[in-house]
């Protein structure tokens, strides 16, 4: 498993444990569940917030409503990826190749 990030945006909030105003970042992940050349399978969104000031990582026991709504409001641009398989780029690319493959090998074989 491998998160990915999806999206991060500093916010304005105090932080909770050491009131700064200053170093509250709020990190979207989306979970990689497995990960090969030919296909990735995304799992759920997570949200994790971080304090730079006092080095903590916020978790939503501890989130007042001013950063529940700075959550909300952020969580719409998020935009994952569909859980699911889906196919990487060297998939792509090996597909591509073989078009090509076959375009040649019917080129070769088309009577002149
Ligand atoms: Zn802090």
């Amino acid at each position: 498993m491998r998160p990915e990030m999806l999206h991060k945006a500093p916010l304005n909030n105090h932080c909770p444990e050491c009131y700064s105003k200053e170093g509250l970042e709020l990190i979207f992940t989306q979970e990689t569940i497995s990960q090969n050349w030919l296909s990735k399978r995304y799992g759920p969104v997570a949200a994790t917030l971080y304090c730079h000031t006092c080095n903590n990582e916020i978790y939503p026991v501890s989130w007042d409503d001013a950063i529940e709504r700075a959550y909300e409001y952020q969580q719409k641009r998020v935009h994952p990826q569909k859980e699911g398989l889906q196919f990487t780029a060297w998939a792509y690319l090996l597909v591509l190749f073989g078009i090509a493959a076959i375009g040649v090998v019917v080129y070769v074989l088309l009577p002149l």
